[in-house]
């Protein structure tokens, strides 16, 4: 009896090995099932609930469409991109900004134009966000000169934000600053532990990142973002538009006294030339027929339309998301 059942043991690890090593032509296609995969961020921003928000939207026809989409916390937008282009990942969430940057070949995608990026469709409007302590001090941009100030990990959308704007205001971020590249689920521990004097993210809101930082001991306020420098920024690049930081109704615990005026961006939902028309249809099909219920997954999602779900996106759209937006009158 011991004998069969380590026998039957081996069996399942090398059946379970082999499901690992061929991951691509086992397991994402087991049973004529098909597996994706989409990229998201860190845990406490919007993005991760985001891809949780669409996997739940599809993972309900699971068996009609056989696809079942799965959920990944990435370092954010450039990783994403990157990851969609090799293949790891099918699906990423991406900035506006990083999208166009990537599919034209310019900022982290320089003279490397990533010609096989699609767009699917765009989600939530995403504000360029600067939280920083009370006793920093750090009331404007110009404050920053001096402070520890975490602008982003390498994968993320905004350390090229954070980047732009600092450079726009006649701070260079190389040695102006003391630049952090934590990524965003740690910075708020790391605001609160007085280890950085501020930090940068480009999210939606509320987001848990800055639920947690301006829910501990030190008083924290968001530094508005305006000026000379951000208008500069809006009339040179397509992508970027002036936005507001709804703090009163989101972040009672921050000490500004009212909401907050910023830039920002729009976060989509990407995927590659390489990925088949029927997972694409199906993914936009299950969010945009149910629109309010997918709504109702994210306070965010508050102000989206069927038609601004189109707005942002500068590569050109997967066959498969034109399919459907063709079908209910969307495009022409
Ligand atoms: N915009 C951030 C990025 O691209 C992620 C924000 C989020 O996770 O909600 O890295």
């Amino acid at each position: 009896m011991k004998k069969v059942l380590s026998v039957l043991l081996i069996l399942a690890l090398v059946a379970g090995f082999g499901l690992v090593g061929c991951k691509k032509d086992v397991a994402e296609t087991s049973g004529g099932r098909e597996f994706v995969t989409i990229g998201t961020g860190g845990v406490t921003g919007v993005y991760y609930p985001t891809g949780g928000a669409i996997s739940k939207m599809v993972n309900k026809k699971s068996d009609e469409y056989n696809l079942r989409v799965t959920v990944e916390s990435t370092g954010g937008s450039v990783y994403n991109v990157n990851a969609i282009m090799s293949g790891d990942l099918e699906f990423g969430i991406v900035q506006s900004d990083r999208q166009f940057q990537a599919y034209n070949g310019t900022a982290d995608w320089d003279g490397d134009p990533q010609k096989k990026l699609r767009a699917v469709f765009s989600i939530h409007p995403e504000s360029v966000s600067l939280l920083a302590s009370d006793d920093s001090g750090i009331m404007s941009l110009e404050d920053l000169k001096g402070k520890t100030v975490n602008i982003g990990n390498p994968g993320s959308g905004q350390r090229g934000n954070a980047s732009d704007i600092l450079t726009a205001a006649g701070i260079n971020p190389d040695t102006d600053i003391k630049a952090e590249g934590l990524k965003a689920a740690e910075a708020a521990g790391m605001l609160q532990d007085g280890r950085i004097d501020a930090y940068f993210y480009t999210v939606g809101h509320p987001n848990g990142s800055f639920k947690e930082a301006t829910s501990g001991t030190k008083k924290v306020h968001f530094v508005p973002i305006e000026g000379a420098a951000v208008e500069a920024l809006v009339a040179e690049y397509p992508y970027y538009a002036k936005s507001v930081i709804p703090v009163a109704s989101n972040y009672p615990g921050a000490t500004n006294d009212g909401d907050v005026n910023t830039f920002g961006v729009k976060a989509t939902l990407c995927t590659s030339a390489d990925v088949s028309d029927d997972v694409v249809y199906a993914i936009v099909k299950e969010v945009f027929d149910n629109l309010d219920d997918f709504k109702a997954l994210h306070p965010a999602y508050s102000v989206l339309t069927k038609e601004n779900m189109l707005d942002g996106l500068s590569a050109p759209l997967h066959p498969g998301a034109k399919k459907y937006f063709k079908e209910v009158g969307l495009i022409q």
